[in-house]
């Protein structure tokens, strides 16, 4: 093989690493440290540095707005195709392939507002949803925050007394850029989201069993590229070689083609188990939510995606390493993964509205003027649980109507405080179910 073939390779290779090894920074620390540092977001704002940026911003009622997560899947589709067909080892190509998404990252960054770029073409996108919602392991807690916090990756800018302040222009209703879990529930009842995650283990699936599928072994993949250098010609000739024998489908039809039946194939299984597990859920008398069953359902999804995209795809490129290391980082991923998925098996739309409740009411309870020490046996009001925190509101002696009305109304201005970061027209939605859900709470007590 020549320097340049090698040089070549090396690429690739290093590509079919970074790749998924950004997914489990995903896993583990969130959307919200991966969109500060991700290099196509940056990118896209460049515009926006240079006081370029267009103020177009897309209405979420338009196709564009109600079709965005079908694009942006279908664009990852065509990439990945690409890089199995044409890209993965070719070095020319592979630069005019990121080039090409670049340019067209900065085109859309001079034409719209905001993060347009990110929120409804990148094809990346669909993917940080998977690995990061509800949210990362280590991922911070918007809905417990207190008010006018610039949160996780908000849009923001430095002021000239060297203060972050957001630049929010409400690109997008629910922003997975303000509060990604908040994002997450707002959105998981949608027909695109089953698409998106069940399909999705399918692409993993295809994408990497096709080295096998069309060079009759796994050593391509141990590689991580193909041992070819002229990607066009190859183009036309078999697909498939499967049982030392091959199969006259041309590689051009048999990637797309792998890559459409494996990933119908587990959106397939995807419903019919979320089905299964409704019907189980109805025989129990419904313990758990619509929304619950469908996020539990999401996070075995993703736990499976993200394991199979270690062992097939990031492990046989960490031959480099010694063999220790390679262990420990696999332990490391089946850890990590384990833990996600428990933390997000028992999230909820319930449990989340609950605690972001209780948030705004531990700080007007604290406001009050009554002596809480009694209540709370060496705890801090900021130490309790939410239910906890019910439950205290409910035996405070002093908690009157006038307290009552003092509550609501410190809580209400709370919301409006917050929602100066968020989108002005997602606002009195927000308001109007926050308002309701406390007055209900409250009523309550
Ligand atoms: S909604 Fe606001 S914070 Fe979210 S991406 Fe758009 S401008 Fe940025």
């Amino acid at each position: 093989m020549s320097p340049v073939d090698s040089l070549s390779l090396r690429c690739a290779n290093f590509l079919g690493m970074v790749l998924p090894l950004t997914i489990i920074t995903l896993l583990m620390l969130g959307h919200e440290v991966w969109r500060r540092v991700c290099p196509l977001s940056f990118l896209s704002q460049i515009p926006r540095a240079l006081g370029r940026q267009g103020k177009h911003i897309v209405d979420e009622n338009s196709w564009l707005g109600r079709n965005a997560l079908y694009l942006q899947f279908s664009l990852l589709f065509i990439g990945l195709n690409l890089r199995l067909l044409l890209v993965n080892s070719d070095r020319f190509l592979l630069g005019i392939f990121l080039l090409f998404t670049i340019l067209l990252a900065v085109t859309i960054g001079f034409l719209y507002d905001g993060k347009t770029w990110c929120n409804y073409f990148c094809p990346m996108a669909p993917v940080q949803m998977i690995y990061s919602e509800p949210s990362g392991l280590l991922g911070s807690k918007v809905h417990r925050a207190p008010p006018k916090m610039i949160t996780q990756s908000i849009c923001r800018t430095i002021d000239k007394s060297g203060q972050e302040k957001s630049t929010c222009v409400a690109c997008k209703l629910a922003c997975i850029d303000i509060d990604a879990e908040g994002a997450y529930w707002e959105g998981i009842k949608k027909p695109d989201r089953k698409l998106l995650y069940y399909a999705y283990a399918g692409l993993v699936i295809g994408f990497y069993s096709y080295f096998w599928l069309y060079s009759g072994s796994w050593s391509s993949l141990s590689a991580g590229v193909w041992n070819e250098t002229n990607q066009f010609a190859t183009l036309l000739q078999p697909g498939f070689f499967i049982a030392g024998r091959a199969i006259a489908i041309p590689k051009l039809i048999a990637v797309p083609l792998t890559m459409t039946v494996t990933s119908g194939i587990t959106y397939a299984i995807g419903l019919w188990a979320e089905g299964q597990y409704k019907r189980y859920n109805r025989r129990q008398r419904h313990p758990l939510s619509r929304e619950q069953i469908q996020s539990r359902m999401f996070a075995v999804t993703t736990f499976l995606a993200f394991n199979l995209l270690f062992f097939m795809g990031v492990q046989p490129t960490l031959g480099y390493f010694p063999t220790p290391v390679q262990q420990l980082l696999s332990w490391a991923a089946i850890a990590a993964s384990s833990l996600w998925v428990v933390k997000s098996w028992n999230r909820s739309a319930a449990r989340y509205a609950r605690e972001q409740d209780a948030n705004l009411l531990q700080r007007q309870l604290s406001k009050l003027n009554i002596d809480l020490s009694q209540f709370l046996e060496g705890r801090s009001i900021e130490q309790l649980k939410p239910d906890e925190l019910y439950a205290l509101a409910k035996v405070l002696p002093g908690f009157s109507n006038s307290y009552r009305l003092q509550v609501y109304q410190g809580t209400l201005r709370e919301a409006l405080e917050q929602g100066s970061v968020t989108p002005a027209r997602s606002l009195m939605t927000c308001l109007i179910l926050l308002v309701g859900r406390l007055t209900i709470q409250l009523l309550r007590l």
